[in-house]
């Protein structure tokens, strides 16, 4: 099974207390199309402009990720920018350049509109919702969202968030969302608005996964450095996504492979911050994955 990416393709700028990296390749779609292809075939729908360097198209093609649904049109690359704080952990986002990307409408080839696992990338929630109104029956929906469109297109991510399976989110965006500070309260809440399943991320604190009378905790590996932080979310997602679409050919999707995804997920987002940008994914090994994944569970297992 190959899963479906939508979301942004950009060019980011990124300042950390220790440096300083100008139009490196980024974007919601971009981290989750590479993390699942460690796992399954994937089909991306996106959009870049004409300015957007070859090598990264090839980069895509290298890890044959599927390109029928990319749009390149005339005008530039939507590009982000943003700063880490000293802990690492917070950031500013100093400016958003949307480009081509403020017009873009997801269309999706018809060889796409089967897929069986989609993962809605961090896009307007209108565009997510758009893309769900050209998909036939699709087995597994998972939406990732972020605080601009919790405030500025709430109602369009209600109306979206019942069409879903799985809504990834962060610990602060659960706040916002729910109004509940605290984060069971919350999972549990966010769950009444319509998906099945909740992810709920917490940085370097892992994630918290809800179910209808399930709840799984995740840590995440532990890493003495972390050099960027930028795309994690969206690795982990995307890891998650592409390895249900390789684990879950049959049958209802269950907690329990959903347990197994979430760890996947964060093994794979530890390998990314790392380095900047797609670097250290670029060049993370088989073996390097599942050693990590050994390790880490060796690391949380405990016997009663
Ligand atoms: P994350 O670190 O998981 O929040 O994801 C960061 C990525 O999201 C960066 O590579 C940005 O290019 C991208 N991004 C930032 N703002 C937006 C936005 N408004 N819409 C879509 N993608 C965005």
């Amino acid at each position: 099974m190959s899963v479906l990416v939508v979301g942004s393709i950009a060019l980011d700028s990124i300042k950390t207390p220790t440096a300083d990296h100008r139009e490196l390749l980024g974007g919601s779609a971009t981290y989750g199309a590479v993390a699942a292809s460690f796992f399954s075939p994937v089909n991306l729908v996106a959009i870049v402009g004409e300015d957007f360097p070859k090598a990264h198209i090839e980069y895509f093609q290298a890890r044959k990720i599927d390109l029928t649904g990319l749009q390149i049109v005339p005008g530039k690359t939507f590009r982000w920018a943003g700063e880490y704080h000293e802990d690492m952990n917070t950031r500013t986002t100093l400016s958003t350049d949307l480009n081509v990307f403020e017009h873009f409408t997801p269309k999706l080839p018809p060889a796409y509109a089967g897929a069986e696992i989609v993962l809605l990338g961090n896009i307007g929630p209108d565009l997510q919702n758009h893309v769900l109104d050209q998909m036939k029956r699709p087995r597994f929906v998972i939406a990732d969202t972020m605080n601009l469109w919790i405030n500025i297109a709430k109602p369009e991510l209600l109306r979206l968030l019942p069409r879903v399976d799985m809504l990834v989110l962060n610990d602060e965006e659960a706040r916002q969302l729910t109004g509940e500070k605290n984060l069971i309260t919350a999972g549990r809440k966010l769950r009444e608005l319509g998906p099945k399943y909740i992810a709920l991320k917490k940085g370097e604190h892992g994630c918290l996964l809800f179910g209808e009378n399930e709840f799984f905790t995740c840590g995440a590996f532990p890493l003495e450095s972390i050099f960027d932080p930028t795309g994690a979310g969206d690795t982990f997602v995307g890891a998650l996504a592409g390895y249900l679409a390789a684990n879950c050919t049959e049958g209802e999707i269950t907690f329990q492979h959903l347990r197994r995804a979430v760890v996947h997920g964060s093994v794979l987002a530890s390998f990314n911050v790392e380095d900047f940008s797609l670097e250290r994914l670029r060049k993370v090994t088989p073996e390097e994955l599942d050693g990590r994944y050994d390790h880490f569970r060796a690391m949380t297992a405990f016997h009663a």
